[in-house]
C-alpha cells in the first residue's frame, strides 16, 4: 500500500512537471536567453479598495528553472515591483517569434529553484461603483495574451500549477459575491480564500466578483454517472430556470457520450453574449451553452499545450453542435491550423469550420468500426488534465485505429502539402474564417458591459 501511494505520488508529480511541453528557449538578444520555467506553487493576494478605486495584487511564485538564463513568465500590466529571492529585479517584454509577447526577468539566473514576488494592479474588466466593485477575469483563446496574464502573473498554457488566491474587499459595507471555479472558503464578509486544483493552467480559471443580489441566481445538484453530486450554479438576468434545465440536459448528454464530468462544479453565467469556456464554468449566451459545456471536456478537460493544439477542441465542440455529421474528403479544406509558429498562443479560427469537417471526415473514415466519439472518449480519458499537442492527438488516432493518418494531417491540419499553390484555406479567407457565433470577438467596451 505504501509503495502504491509513493508510486501514485510520483505519477502525480510527473504529470504536473510540464517543461517538456514548453516552447524552445528564446533568444531575446545576443546576451540574453529566455528560459521557460516550471511553476510549482503560486499565491496571489488581491485587495480591492472601493473608496480608493484600486485593485492591488501581491503574487508569490515558486518556480524551477532547468537551465541558466532569464526566466520567462507573463503579466500584461507593467508590475510595480518584482523581486527574486528577496532581491529587487526588473522585468521587460520580449517578442515570441513575432507572434506573441512574454515578460521575462532581466537577470541571468543559474539553474535552480526560485521565489518570485510580483506586485501589480488589476486595471482590466474592473468597474468601481460608489458602494461596490465588479471585477472579472474574462479570457479568450482567439486573441493573443488574453488568459490569466491580463490580470495576474502566470505562466504560458503548457504549465499547470497549484494556485491559491485570497480576495479582500475594503472601503465598503455592501456584501459581494464571488463566482469562481476553485474551492472557496469565506473567511469573513468580503474576504475569501480560494484554492484551485493543481491541474489548472493560465486558461482554466473562472473569476467573477460582483455585488450580492445584482444578478439572479439558481442552484441545483447534478447527479453524475459516477455517483458524485456536482453543484450547478446559474446566474443570469435572463431566465435562470431555462439555463438550468438546458445545463442539466447537456450534462447528461455529455456524460453519456464521454463519461463522468471532469470538474467538481458547474458555474454558468448567462451573460446574453460572449462565450468562453473555463474548467467547469462558462460565460455564455443561451444558444452557446451546449458548446461551452462541451469545452469542459474538450479544451478544459483535455487541454491544449499551446496555440497549435487549440483547433482540436473547437473542431470537436463544433462537430457536436452540428449533430456529429460525416464528411467525405472532397468536402474538406486545406488548412495549416496546427502549422503555425510553436510560440503561437491562440487558436486558428479555421477550427470551427474546416476543423469541424476534418473531425467529421475521421468519423466517416472509421465509422464502419464505430463512431469517432468512441475514440474521443478514450482520448479524453487518457489525456485528461495533461496538456497535449497535435502530434499526440494524431498518434493516439493512429494507435487506436492501427492506421497512418499522416497524409490527411499534412494536407488538412499542418498545411505542409500545399506545394506552393494557394491553399483552399487562403482562398476561402473571410468565408471559412467568418465570425464564430459561439465565440464572437468582443470589444473592450462590450467586455466591460458583461461585468
Ligand atoms: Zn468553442
Amino acid at each position: 500500500m505504501k509503495f502504491l501511494m509513493t508510486a501514485l505520488m510520483l505519477i502525480s508529480t510527473t504529470a504536473m512537471a510540464n517543461l517538456h511541453q514548453a516552447p524552445p528557449t528564446l533568444n531575446i538578444n545576443r546576451s540574453t536567453k529566455g528560459v521557460f520555467v516550471d511553476f510549482t506553487k503560486v499565491k496571489s493576494e488581491i485587495t480591492y479598495n472601493v473608496k480608493m478605486r484600486t485593485a492591488k495584487v501581491v503574487t508569490t511564485i515558486e518556480f524551477i528553472q532547468a537551465e541558466e538564463g532569464s526566466p520567462v513568465f507573463d503579466l500584461v500590466p507593467t508590475p510595480t515591483s518584482v523581486s527574486v529571492n528577496g532581491k529587487n529585479v526588473k522585468t521587460e517584454e520580449a517578442s515570441l517569434d513575432g507572434v506573441s509577447t512574454v515578460r521575462y526577468v532581466k537577470e541571468t539566473l543559474p539553474k535552480g529553484t526560485y521565489n518570485l514576488v510580483i506586485l501589480n494592479e488589476i486595471e482590466k474588466n474592473i468597474s468601481f461603483e460608489s458602494d461596490h466593485v465588479k471585477s472579472a477575469f474574462w479570457m479568450s483563446d482567439l486573441s493573443d495574451r488574453r488568459y490569466l496574464e491580463q490580470y495576474l502573473p502566470t505562466n504560458l498554457e503548457y504549465d499547470q500549477y497549484k494556485n491559491d488566491i485570497e480576495v479582500r474587499i475594503l472601503g465598503t459595507d455592501e456584501e459581494h459575491v464571488l463566482y469562481t471555479n476553485g474551492e472557496v472558503t469565506e473567511l469573513s464578509k468580503n474576504y475569501w480564500s480560494v484554492s484551485y486544483p493543481e491541474v489548472y493552467t493560465a486558461s482554466s480559471l473562472f473569476f467573477h466578483l460582483t455585488k450580492k443580489g445584482l444578478i439572479p441566481e439558481k442552484k441545483a445538484d447534478y447527479k453524475s454517472i459516477d455517483g458524485r453530486t456536482i453543484p450547478v450554479t446559474v446566474y443570469t438576468s435572463q431566465s435562470t430556470q431555462r439555463f438550468m434545465d438546458k445545463a442539466l440536459e447537456v450534462l447528461a448528454e455529455l456524460e453519456r457520450d464521454y463519461g463522468p464530468f471532469p470538474h467538481n462544479q458547474v458555474i454558468i453565467y448567462g451573460a446574453g453574449s460572449g462565450g468562453m469556456e473555463y474548467c467547469g464554468a462558462t460565460i455564455t449566451s443561451f444558444s452557446a451553452l451546449g458548446h461551452e459545456l462541451t469545452h469542459s471536456y474538450f479544451a478544459r478537460g483535455i487541454m491544449p499545450a499551446h496555440g497549435n493544439a487549440g483547433w482540436v477542441d473547437e473542431a470537436i465542440a463544433s462537430w457536436r453542435d452540428s449533430g456529429y455529421p460525416s464528411y467525405t474528403e472532397w468536402r474538406l479544406s486545406r488548412t495549416s491550423m496546427a502549422g503555425h509558429s510553436v510560440y503561437r498562443r491562440t487558436t486558428d479560427r479555421a477550427a470551427y469550420s474546416s476543423g469541424m469537417k476534418f473531425i467529421g471526415h475521421l468519423h466517416e473514415k472509421f465509422k464502419a468500426q464505430e463512431s469517432f466519439k468512441v475514440f474521443l472518449k478514450r482520448f479524453f480519458e487518457e489525456r485528461k488534465f495533461k496538456p497535449f499537442k497535435t502530434p499526440e492527438f494524431k498518434k493516439a488516432i493512429e494507435d487506436y485505429y492501427n492506421t497512418d493518418v499522416t497524409a490527411l494531417f499534412n494536407k488538412y491540419v499542418y498545411g505542409t502539402e500545399l506545394s506552393g499553390a494557394p491553399s483552399m484555406d487562403e482562398n476561402h479567407k473571410g468565408h471559412e474564417h467568418k465570425e464564430n457565433e459561439y465565440h464572437p470577438r468582443l470589444s473592450e467596451q462590450q467586455l466591460l458591459e458583461l461585468l
